[in-house]
């Protein structure tokens, strides 16, 4: 038995899941662990409620152009709840195709338009006949950690006001090719085209998400043994 207990919503989990993007849940179970924490997940998808209030942390993954668009018509039934979640600074991972759908709008390979839940306030263009595909590495300049990855999209994310990148490109294409930014932050919501799946192989993040869900579930807990935890690779 942990002392602590998470519950994660896995956003349209069913249908927004590439490139092993479940294995970030098995990399946060992980190091809830060793901070004496288990997690519940419950996938919430197409016609199904989001509660804010039912969870402590939250997961939207990435996909294909189609699931996204049959994703877009569900948003609006839950753009209530995820922002009441964000707002209220509890963290979400977003990684490419969940990442984009949080902004204003995505632009698909074929030219359609699929409006996002415009929560955050980048955009996404598409680019023709090209993909961003390979390793990635960036460095967080707040932390000066650097981030290892893999990305592959279509996409090129332009940031707006109020977010910050989650890094800055050492190598590898990141947002859009162009402004050496990849990835956002935006209060505790961070977001990334890392597939592979990021947490696996940069476990400060992990981290950093655990913590904002401990400290936010438990406002009267000590955490400074969690904080102290030493992140090693989870293979
Ligand atoms: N379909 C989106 C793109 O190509 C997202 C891809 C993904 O989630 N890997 O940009």
């Amino acid at each position: 038995m942990t002392k602590y207990h998470l519950n994660l919503a896995h956003l349209y989990g069913n249908l927004l899941n590439t490139y092993s993007d479940v294995g970030n849940i098995i990399a946060l179970r992980y190091y809830a662990k060793q901070m004496d924490a288990d997690i519940t997940v419950q996938v919430i998808s197409i016609g199904q409620e989001f509660d804010p209030a039912k969870f402590d942390l939250a997961l939207f993954g990435g996909g294909q152009d189609y699931e996204q668009f049959v994703v877009s018509k569900d948003l609006p039934n839950k753009k209530a709840g995820i922002k009441q979640f964000i707002d209220d600074q509890k963290p979400l991972l977003a990684i490419c195709g969940g990442y984009q759908l949080l902004g204003q709008y995505y632009i698909g390979a074929n030219g359609e338009k699929i409006p996002g839940l415009n929560i955050l306030p980048h955009y996404t263009l598409s680019q023709d006949h090209n993909r961003f595909i390979g390793n990635i590495t960036i460095k967080n300049e707040q932390t000066g950690d650097e981030y290892h990855g893999f990305e592959n999209h279509n996409g090129m994310t332009f940031l707006g006001d109020g977010e910050r990148p989650l890094g800055k490109v050492i190598s590898g294409h990141g947002n859009n090719g162009q402004d050496k930014t990849e990835g956002a932050i935006y209060k505790e919501v961070y977001c990334s085209y890392f597939h592979g799946p990021i947490l696996t192989r940069n476990g400060e993040i992990a981290k950093h998400l655990l913590l904002a869900a401990l400290h936010k579930k438990y406002p009267n807990e000590d955490f400074s043994k969690q904080e102290q935890l030493v992140i090693k690779p989870t293979f």
